[in-house]
């Protein structure tokens, strides 16, 4: 049973391979994130996000989850293939494309630069409670 402590899911098709098909799903509206914005995003091979962009308080955090591309950071050119992480700062200008001849699929958080003092080791809490298959 879930408690109505406010989680919630959704389900998102994340595309995968060459669709050739610009995508982003932002999750903060879709399961009501308080803390901080995620986005699952695709760029067809060979584009790019159409703007270059800073924030004004948030550091963004990127997860390469397939293809290959770059990242303009400040007029420096990083190349990124899956599995790379990246965080980003707030002032820093960026913009991001794809090279690769799949899409770049990306999973992206944004959240208020130093608004996480604590994380999982340190705000994790283990309980008592046992799921069925414990
Ligand atoms: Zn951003």
């Amino acid at each position: 049973m879930i408690q109505d402590t406010g989680d919630s899911f959704t389900h998102i098709d994340i595309p995968r391979g060459s669709s050739h098909q610009p995508f982003r799903a932002e999750l903060r509206a879709a399961i009501g994130l308080t803390g901080c914005e995620m986005s699952v995003n695709s760029l067809a091979a060979g584009n790019a996000v159409p703007f270059v962009h800073k924030h004004g308080e948030n550091e963004e955090a990127y997860l390469i989850l397939s293809g290959t591309g770059e990242f303009w950071l400040d007029g420096k050119i990083r190349e990124v293939t899956q599995g790379d992480a990246i965080r980003i700062a707030p002032a820093t200008e960026r913009c991001i494309r794809a090279t690769g001849p799949e899409d770049l699929v990306y999973l992206c958080v944004q959240a208020r630069e130093g608004s996480t003092p604590n994380y999982t080791r340190t705000d994790g809490i283990i309980t008592e409670s046992k799921p069925a298959w414990k």
